[in-house]
């Protein structure tokens, strides 16, 4: 069956599940643009009543919902409830900030009144990733829906019990039906789904490749699309950084969600007088990481989520080595049940190395030492991808500098990079473009319409 629910834990099957046919398929969308209409009809403040809903109710099953996350793709208990509290969070803002980002904007011109009115686009397609399996989907579904759009869901295929379950929350807080659908297909029907011409846009989050056929798709066929793909986030420690915060940051960044993460810092980047210190500590600290059951709380290292996943990982690890990257713990799956890889760390990485210039999506921490800070920068830029990335100083002044100077879509100065419901999100280069949350993302799926009144 192409599509499985597998418990990353273990490696046994839960469920398998059929993709729809034609006819369904066909249903699905008829509904969603039937329901666009009317919704996009209704105040601003109704639809913002029902996601608030929708928020409440993913609290009040936060535990149940986090339970089928961490069964299908092995995340540690706490980070799924995080999720999905994050998820409600979202919906909470969109609901709060909708009056405000959709209310007309006056524009004086030559007309006696003109300006721009925001109109929703209609059916929006979302293709999802399985590493956040309800935060990708909520970032996305939040402000579409409040700016009056409908949603069809083509969720990544080892997380189907995650987006049947994010249906039923949309059904179950009371939403049109037909407004959210999800839609279990494979990534071949992807490209004729754009095509219809009742789906008027495209939302995806994945791999480079996926963005490429997705991109592709709607450049066809002209419909709006918004891109968020890989990333190499940089994490540049200067010599006056506060190094307790530096590595306490490094570890949880780069290992948590099992190291899956957009915008995990996947490349540490240490000047030449800290990064002894820097990386011995980082090594104590990866060292004391637990791989084990993710539904246990005491464990603090995830499985990653598929077989293919892992055994990509460990071809990149190895073509590092055998290009002359040093190990310095881990570097080979755990000889377990399950999908664990032990927590690695590389040094010495350069040019020339997978761990350099491609993106490792799983717990394997990559130092790259620097001169200085002219160094620090270029390496740090000397990448495809342009997603996030983080600079430590306590010098914030300088660290804004540096900051400024980094080529990315989100550069923090002594922070984690995160998403937060408030900032938008998104990359440059390799990493995609358009842009999520904040006023940006509910912008991306609109009709920014001119309207002149003589
Ligand atoms: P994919 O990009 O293949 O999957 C993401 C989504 O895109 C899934 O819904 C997938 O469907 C769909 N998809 C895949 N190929 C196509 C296509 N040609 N046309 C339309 N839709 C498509 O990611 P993987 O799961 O294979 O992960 C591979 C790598 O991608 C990771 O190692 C990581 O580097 C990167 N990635 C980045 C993420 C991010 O947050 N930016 C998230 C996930 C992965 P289906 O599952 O049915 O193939």
């Amino acid at each position: 069956m192409p599509m499985q629910s597998i418990d990353p834990t273990t490696g046994q099957i839960l469920e398998g599940f059929e993709p729809i046919g034609s006819a369904a398929l066909e249903d699905a969308i008829a509904s969603a643009a039937a329901a666009a209409g009317p919704w996009s009809a209704r105040p601003v403040a109704e639809r913002a009543g029902r996601l608030r809903t929708v928020g409440a109710h993913l609290r009040e099953h936060r535990s149940d919902l986090a339970r089928v996350i961490t069964r299908e793709m092995g995340k540690l208990i706490g980070e799924a409830e995080s999720e999905v509290e994050k998820c409600a969070l979202v919906c909470d803002y969109y609901a709060d900030q909708g009056e405000r980002l959709l209310t007309d904007i006056p524009i004086d011109s030559d007309a006696s009144r003109s300006g721009v009115v925001h109109q929703p686009l209609g059916v929006l397609l979302a293709v999802m990733p399985w590493n956040f399996p309800f935060w990708q989907v909520f970032r996305c579904a939040a402000p579409a829906l409040v700016a009056g759009n409908a949603l069809l869901l083509k969720h990544a295929s080892n997380v189907p019990r995650c987006a049947l379950a994010i249906e039923r929350i949309f059904g179950e807080s009371g939403l049109p039906e037909g407004l959210f659908k999800t839609l279990l297909i494979e990534s071949g029907r992807v490209a004729d789904l754009i095509a219809d011409p009742r789906v008027r846009g495209v939302s995806l989050t994945g791999s480079e490749a996926a963005g490429r056929a997705v991109a592709e798709a709607a450049g066809r066929h002209l419909k709006k699309s918004l891109l968020e793909l890989g990333g190499s986030d940089a994490f540049v420690v200067l010599e006056d950084a506060d190094l307790d915060h530096a590595v306490e940051t490094a570890l949880r960044s780069r290992f948590m969600n099992a190291g899956q993460s957009c915008i995990a810092a996947k490349r540490f980047i240490p000047v030449r007088s800290v990064a002894d210190d820097f990386t011995q500590r980082l090594l104590a600290a990866i060292r004391e990481l637990r791989p084990g059951d993710p539904l246990d709380p005491e464990t603090t290292l995830a499985p990653m989520a598929r077989e293919d996943l892992r055994e990509e990982l460990h071809r990149q690890v190895q073509d590092s080595l055998d290009a002359g990257a040093r190990l310095l713990t881990g570097g080979h799956p755990l000889d377990q049940p399950g999908w664990f890889y032990a927590p690695t760390l590389l040094d010495g990485v350069g040019p020339g190395m997978p761990a350099y210039s491609e993106e490792l999506f799983g717990p394997v921490a990559v130092v790259i030492r620097a001169e200085d800070e002219p160094d620090a920068l270029r390496i740090a830029n000397d990448t495809r991808f342009g997603l996030g990335g983080s600079v430590w100083t306590l010098d914030t002044e300088r660290g804004e500098r540096f900051a400024r100077a980094m080529d990315c879509g989100a550069a923090f100065v002594n922070g984690l990079v995160k998403s937060d419901p408030r900032l938008p999100f998104g990359g440059v280069k390799d990493s995609g473009y358009g842009r999520e949350l904040g006023a940006p993302g509910i912008q991306e799926f609109l009709n920014a319409k001119t309207l002149w009144i003589g």
